[in-house]
């Protein structure tokens, strides 16, 4: 007899609901522990996981196996070639083991709750109790709408309605406690379930030699990591998080997103801890803490509108008038985006950085995706399937909301003030030019205002045209009203 917890996005053991309630069972019921994750090579085809996320979660499943073999819990882990067959290889293990409980936390994206449907199904045939829980967020998707009843498409107002529910729910900010040693006999009767190891990526999700050293390096794995990681940036970084975040010269934001994506980090916590140390305000006294804390809500509030309008998942536009947007198919211009060679360092320097370290700064992401999709007229979802093939933190809710806002496609699009200038964007987020000298080596000699637009004097153009730096591909000012014009007629006829 046995009761079993499966991981999927949320490879932690501190504050996860669903282990809790696996925990909680175990200790009742005097049975032992199990958790399980299943590696989906079809499920990371299916949704353009990266490499390096893929490695990222391999590295942080074998911290996991490690930091539950201290307490006596086995991880066993294997590789499900077809993905359709992970309901019913879940009842399977479940029966192997002897489990009539089996745990887990709710994953919103439609192929996740399509298979846990099948598995609620499958495991009431059998006789086995599951009921999968909502941890990722830190309010549920369901709990807020407006007072008409009706969900959010605008975040301010759903901030506030966030804000307000869990002032009146404290018990959302509740933190789960790690499970304890499991039971005695686990390390017997299971003795097997301790040997086994992680499976390794899938061939066509490895990373070259030098990548994973450099990832392990940039990005260590693991719940210790994430929430070292946390408690530096709240110390050191927070108090000036509203003032630094869209400076792109230096590091002032927390790099946690890696961690929030496979569930190192819980979002909970997050915004516990940032709560506490700003004397128990979500909402007032430091502004830094209360701007980070209302970015972390981003996230909740991108799974909320996944939740509510789930066809966003179907390759679909919010609104459906965006789907006549005439777009351009420019084969060379989209991989002058890709390869950073547009000639508009800002642009250049963030894919340079997307490409380095899978993973890009949020003002970039936000000029990138304006400049993808307005600029070059090129539809925004080819930026999006490029984004999560790329991306260590790729999250399928935040990327697309984060499209959705860059292309104005989205919840509460607003084009006339979305299109991005690249140059002022440049010249307001990285006045020194700093940002754009690490990623874009051939800029480096030119001093001053130039870098950010380098044919625009004499000796600038000359370092750039010697160093084989691009002219820009587009006129800034002919695409805005290129873009301008395309987006009113397919919103006005
Ligand atoms: P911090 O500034 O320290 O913020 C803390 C956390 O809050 C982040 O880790 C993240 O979990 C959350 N957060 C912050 N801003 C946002 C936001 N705008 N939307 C949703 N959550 C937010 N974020 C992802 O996690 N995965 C993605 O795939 C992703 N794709 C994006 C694509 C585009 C086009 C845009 C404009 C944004 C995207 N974002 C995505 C949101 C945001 O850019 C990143 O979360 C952020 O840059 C991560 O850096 P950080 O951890 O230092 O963030």
């Amino acid at each position: 007899k046995a009761v079993v917890h499966w991981f999927k996005n949320d490879l932690r053991l501190h504050d996860n609901r669903a282990l809790h309630t696996a925990f909680t069972i175990a200790r009742d019921h005097q049975i032992p522990l199990i958790c399980l994750y299943i590696v989906s090579p079809e499920d990371f085809e299916a949704h353009l996981t990266s490499p390096a996320r893929v490695n990222f979660i391999l590295r942080t499943l074998e911290r996991l196996q490690r930091d539950l073999a201290e307490v006596d819990i086995p991880l066993y882990s294997e590789t499900q070639e077809k993905r359709n067959r992970i309901p019913s290889r879940v009842v399977e293990l479940c029966q192997k083991w002897g489990a009539k409980h089996l745990c887990g936390n709710v994953e919103y994206e439609v192929d996740e709750l399509r298979r846990d449907a099948k598995l609620v199904r499958l495991c009431a045939e059998n006789e086995i109790d599951f009921a999968p829980t909502p941890d990722t967020c830190v309010v549920t998707p369901g709990a807020l709408s407006s007072q008409q009843g009706k969900q959010y498409a605008v975040y301010t107002p759903w901030f506030r309605s966030w804000l307000a529910f869990l002032k009146e729910n404290p018990d959302y900010l509740e933190l789960s406690e790690e499970p304890g040693s499991n039971l005695g006999d686990a390390r017997k009767t299971f003795a097997d379930l301790f040997d086994c190891s992680i499976p390794t990526a899938p061939r066509s999700k490895q990373l070259p030699g030098d990548e994973k050293v450099r990832f392990e390096k940039l990005y260590p794995a693991g719940e210790h990591e994430a929430t070292q990681r946390l408690e530096k940036f709240l110390e050191e970084k927070a108090t000036k998080y509203d003032e630094m975040r869209s400076d792109l010269s230096g590091e002032y934001t927390s790099i946690l997103s890696p961690y929030f994506a496979c569930g190192a980090l819980s979002a909970r916590t997050a915004v516990v801890t940032a709560k506490r140390l700003n004397k128990n305000w979500l909402d007032r006294g430091n502004q830094g803490y209360v701007s980070w804390i209302s970015e972390v809500a981003w996230r909740d509030f991108y799974k909320h509108v996944l939740v509510h309008w789930p066809f966003i998942c179907m390759n679909k536009c919010f609104k459906p008038e965006h789907t006549n947007i005439e777009w351009e198919y420019d084969a060379d211009q989209f991989q002058a985006w890709c390869d950073g060679k547009t000639g508009f360092p800002i642009v250049d320097a963030a894919m340079r950085q997307i490409r380095h370290c899978a993973w890009m700064h949020n003002r970039t992401r936000m000029v990138v995706s304006s400049f993808l999709s307005k600029d070059l007229l090129i539809d925004w979802r080819r930026g999006e399937r490029y984004f999560m093939e790329h991306l260590i933190d790729g999250d399928f809710a935040s990327n697309h909301g984060g499209w959705g806002f860059g292309s104005s496609t989205g919840v509460d699009p607003q084009p006339y003030f979305r299109i991005f200038n690249p140059l002022r964007q440049s010249e307001r987020f990285d006045p020194d030019g700093e940002y754009i000298r690490r990623w874009v080596p051939e800029l480096r000699d030119i001093q001053g205002k130039a870098i950010h637009d380098p044919y625009s004097t004499k000796e600038a153009a000359a370092i750039a045209e010697k160093q084989g730096y691009p002219r820009p591909i587009v006129d800034h000012a002919d695409s805005r009203a290129r873009a301008l014009e395309r987006y009113k007629r397919a919103l006005h006829g």
